[in-house]
Parts: structure tokens; sequence; C-alpha cells
């Protein structure tokens, strides 16, 4: 019997493909196969051509007695480079239609931008991060490569789109990437997740300039999802799960405790810019890769208070410092 460790049906006639990824704390990715309405290959979310994952995509596609030309469509869930990084080998290889919101379109075009490095590294220290003497390994591809689709057509919400037998609605799940979707099968209330709710970690909500309140619209997305109340959950990351509702949930109350979290620093040691935020709910012992994680996601909460008027920013020095307005008697 032919060993298949990265291969599993964690649905009925839905396939996944777990691959590997580079980043520390999150080792791989999954990668669906499914039937197309044309006959041919569906993959939603495709790896990076990081280890053996594009070998592991092709030898699945095998598995179902296929191959790379019989895949018809692409569905990317968002444009993370571990989400969309083998699309355009794959688009290359069979032709495929890669599919996707209008907005991860345009941030796959920006992707490949080099100066988007360069504005976040500015936002970073904006907001109280030293430095880096050299670019982190990502900004310059150092850690991986990607290849992506030459062309793209979109949807969005209320597009129906079908595969597995069925047919899905598509939901606009912005928030981990602003151009996030999701797609809901009526039927039997199965939804493919993407990153927007994960089983066991929360998803990273991370603020990059633009758009400007990302965790406002990512407890929007949870709310779609709680909503829905989906039977079953496939996920880009991590076991598959029921409770779908529930896990929505208790993401969304995470987040309130850090915003409370965020208020209560502030108010006790305030005026003080993100990266202080940061350290202070993250501990000081936030690593280097960490580092801007844990700052864009304290910027996603600092940003979230202040946009309410819960907080406000001044700026000193050319750094933004976050206070809790005072009561005036
Ligand atoms: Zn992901």
């Amino acid at each position: 019997m032919v060993e298949r460790p990265y291969f599993a049906m964690p649905y009925r006639g839905i396939f996944r493909v777990t691959c590997p990824t580079p980043f520390p704390g999150l080792d791989h990715v999954h990668v669906y196969l499914t039937d197309g309405p044309g006959g041919g290959v569906v993959v939603i979310d495709t790896a990076l051509p990081f280890g053996d994952s594009y070998a592991r995509i092709e030898q699945s596609v095998r598995w179902l007695g296929r191959e790379l030309t019989d895949i018809e469509t692409i569905y990317l869930t968002h444009a993370h480079p571990d989400h969309v990084g083998c699309s355009g080998l794959l688009q290359e290889a069979s032709g495929a239609s890669v599919v996707c919101h209008p907005i991860c379109a345009e941030n796959l075009e920006r992707m490949q931008t080099p100066d988007r490095w360069e504005r976040m590294a500015e936002i970073y220290i904006e907001h109280g991060r030293v430095p880096d003497a050299t670019p982190p390994a990502f900004a310059t591809r150092g850690g991986f490569e990607m290849s992506l689709p030459t062309s793209v057509t979109t949807i969005d919400e209320g597009d129906v789109v079908s595969f597995a037998g069925g047919d899905w609605d598509v939901y606009w799940t912005p928030g981990h990437e602003h151009g996030h979707v999701a797609f809901h099968r009526r039927m039997d209330g199965v939804l493919v997740v993407g990153d927007t709710v994960l089983g066991r970690i929360t998803p990273h909500i991370g603020f990059h300039g633009d758009p400007p309140d990302p965790l406002g619209q990512f407890l929007d997305s949870l709310e779609k999802v709680a909503a829905l109340d989906p039977s079953y959950v496939l996920p880009g990351h991590g076991r598959p799960f029921d409770e779908g509702a529930e896990r929505a949930r208790s993401i969304a109350a995470h987040h309130e405790l850090r915003l409370r979290r965020c208020i209560e620093i502030l108010t006790r040691r305030g005026p003080l810019h993100a990266m202080d935020v940061a350290r202070g709910v993250f501990g000081r012992d936030v690593m280097f890769f960490e580092e801007r994680l844990a700052l864009a996601e304290t910027l996603s909460h600092l940003e979230y208070l202040r946009l309410r008027g819960r907080l406000h920013r001044e700026l000193v020095d050319g750094i933004w410092l976050y206070a809790v307005p005072k009561l005036v008697p």
C-alpha cells in the first residue's frame, strides 16, 4: 500500500494536501482538491513552492487518477504567500483560471512590488520599532520564491461557484487579509474558510497602513461566520472542526480581551508607542520575526480603539504615541 502521509479526505469528495512552509510557528498549509463542474479538478489554495510542496500537489492529483493538466479552476482564499505561492506554476501546468476576490487580485500585484516592504518598514519605525540593519528575508524573497498567476478572474460576495458536486456561496471575510473569501455550501453547511477561523490558533490580524481598520473588519467577518453557523469547517491550517460559530465567537472574545489589555497598559503607562504596547501585551521576548507580527497585531488593536474614539495619538519626534483620552472634570 502506498503511504499517503500528507493526503487525506476530510470531507466527502474534498481532498486535502498538507504542504510545508518556511514560517516559524506555522509549519504547514492545506491545499484542497475536489471535482469541478467541467469534469476536471478544482484546487483551493496552492501552498508555497517550498520544500516538496509542488511535488505533493502533483502526486495528490495523480492519486485522484488525474494529471495537473486536468485542473480547471484554482481558487485562492486570500493573498498570503503560503496560499498563493504555487498558483503561477499550477496555472502554467494546466492553463486553469485562477479565481479570487478583486482585492486579493490587487494584492497579488502588490506582492510583487518591492516598495511595499519598504513602506511597511517605514510604518513600523513610525510606531517605535528599531530599523533593521538588513531587510528581512521575506522582503528580499530570500526565504522563498513565489510563482504568481499571469491572469486572474474575480469573484465577490453574493457569487455562487460550483465544485465538489454542489453550489457554494462566496463570502467576503476581510481582516486576516483584505481580499479574503470563504465558500459556504448551503446544502450541508460546510464552510471552506481559509484563515478566517482556525481551530487552535487565532489568525494574525495585522495593520499595515491600508486598510485602516483590519480588526473592525475581522470582527464583522467573524460575525458573518457565526451567523452562517457552519456544520463543518475546512481551514487553511490545522484540523477541520465543527462548532464553527462557537469558534468564531471565541476568537472575537480573545480580541475583546486584548483590546482591554491595550487600554489597561496605556492607562497605567501611557502615552506609549505601539512597539512598547506590543511588548506589554506579548512580553519582552518577542523574537526577530515575531516582533513584526506582534507590532502589526498590536497596531490593529490600537487603531481599532483610536477610530472609535477610545484612544488618541500624537506624533512626537516622528513616532506615534498612543494615550487614553483624559476625562476633563
Ligand atoms: Zn495561512
